[in-house]
């Protein structure tokens, strides 16, 4: 369907996250759900950025029904547990960290957690995702030099940020984690495991939250009416 998604198992994309950390270049990272499949189809200028993504990473359980219909049997990679992994990677490399998104007082309260948490995690940035002038965070950003950046701002903005990103920061990995930090504050609940391992973490998190149903509904389904008849024209 014109997307190039990556098919690592969860420590192949770790493996491949650090070896990118280490590269000449500013690398970023989606992970990709059906809804940013929407968005690549009006949007030009979103599927580019796709395009020039160093990975794709199959975040929802939509991306992986669709490729189970094309024939690809790859394993999901949440996100958030391949952000948290990396910043784990991060702590016992010795390599630093900044954190840009969410509320103040949610990003505050994620940056101490998560400090709390992994032995060693080196966070020498991070602001609130609330901000007027792109510039100033990427300048502070430069000054700073960390080589893992994660983005909370929701897609697709933090999609579009990371992309300008790119010709203006020193060498570092880039990734997008959309509601990540509400879950690291401990805002928001993360579905429990029986919803994570079925893959219905989208059906736990609509319930706690039914104005997320607009979102996922009717984009799912008509995403995967989409891939069936694609497949059969193709
Ligand atoms: N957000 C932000 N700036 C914005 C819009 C959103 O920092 O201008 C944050 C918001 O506070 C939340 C995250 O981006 O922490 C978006 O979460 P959402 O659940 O929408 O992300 P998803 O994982 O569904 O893409």
């Amino acid at each position: 369907m014109g997307i190039n998604i990556n098919d690592y198992t969860f420590e192949e994309g770790v493996k491949q996250g650090m070896e990118l950390i280490r590269s000449e270049r500013v690398s970023q990272v989606v992970t990709i759900n059906p809804e940013m499949y929407a968005q690549a189809e009006k949007d030009e200028k979103f599927r580019t950025i796709l395009d020039e993504s160093e990975m794709v990473i199959p975040d929802g359980v939509g991306i992986k029904i669709a490729l189970k219909i094309k024939g690809y049997n790859v394993q999901r990679i949440p996100g958030i547990d391949f952000a948290r992994r990396m910043l784990e990677e991060c702590a016992k490399n010795n390599l630093s960290v900044a954190i840009v998104g969410a509320k103040e007082d949610v990003i505050t309260k994620a940056v101490n957690n998560l400090t709390n948490e992994i032995n060693g995690l080196n966070i020498v940035y991070y602001h609130n995702g609330y901000f007027n002038d792109d510039s100033v965070i990427y300048s502070e950003l430069k000054n700073y030099n960390p080589k893992l950046v994660l983005v909370a701002l929701g897609s697709p903005k933090q999609e579009y940020f990371i992309y300008n990103a790119k010709k203006i920061l020193l060498p570092c990995l880039m990734v997008g984690i959309g509601g990540s930090l509400d879950v690291w504050s401990g805002e928001v609940k993360r579905a429990p495991q029986i919803y994570q391992k079925l893959g219905l973490e989208w059906l736990y998190r609509t319930i706690c939250q039914p104005e997320r149903f607009k979102r996922i509904f009717p984009a799912l389904p008509l995403f995967l009416l989409k891939v069936v008849t694609y497949k059969s024209k193709g």
